[in-house]
């Protein structure tokens, strides 16, 4: 996932080709599951990205959850001088301080307010405005670190991963 902060770009998998993941992570679980683990998926990925019988088959074993994977919600990340932002992927964006909040909900909720305009209305892939898990707010189109990704491309050194 891309995350653009100070200027600075990480290495990440251009969201165009996540679906070309799904056989590495069908295999990844299968292997994991022979060692008798199990595994989940973090941050949000695209619902497209997998076959209807992957996504049954990821859903029951608990590796994806629609309330973790297809949508998320502020994860209030804080800095050592308590600079504090939504979560890694959109660090760049609407930093604030602590001392501007009288409490968790409070910074949860500007969280919320802020960047719901770039979740469910801004996406990163042009097929998911067609998208009627996009319409029912089920999906957002993966994470929405790839929206400041793609609007500072031009400012920034490439490093996506081909
Ligand atoms: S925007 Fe990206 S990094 Fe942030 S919580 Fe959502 S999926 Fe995770």
């Amino acid at each position: 996932m891309p995350v653009v902060f100070g200027g600075k770009r990480n290495v990440y998998l251009a969201i165009e080709e996540y679906k070309s993941l799904a056989p590495f992570i069908m295999e990844f679980v299968k292997r994991v599951e022979s060692y008798g683990a199990s595994i989940k998926m973090d941050n949000t990925v695209p619902v497209y990205m997998f076959s209807k019988e992957e996504l049954g088959e990821l859903l029951l074993k608990g590796v994806l959850e629609p309330s973790r994977n297809f949508v998320c919600f502020p994860a209030i990340d804080i800095g050592p001088d308590l600079p504090i932002w939504r979560c890694f992927g959109t660090s760049g964006l609407f930093n604030r301080k602590m001392e501007d909040f009288n409490s968790l909900q409070e910074i949860y909720d500007y969280y919320e307010r802020v960047f719901k305009p770039y979740q469910f209305k801004v996406f990163p892939m042009e097929e998911c405005h067609e998208c009627e898990y996009a319409k029912k707010e089920i999906c957002q189109g993966g994470c929405i670190g790839f929206f400041p990704s793609q609007m500072y491309k031009d400012r920034l050194p490439s490093s996506r991963v081909d």
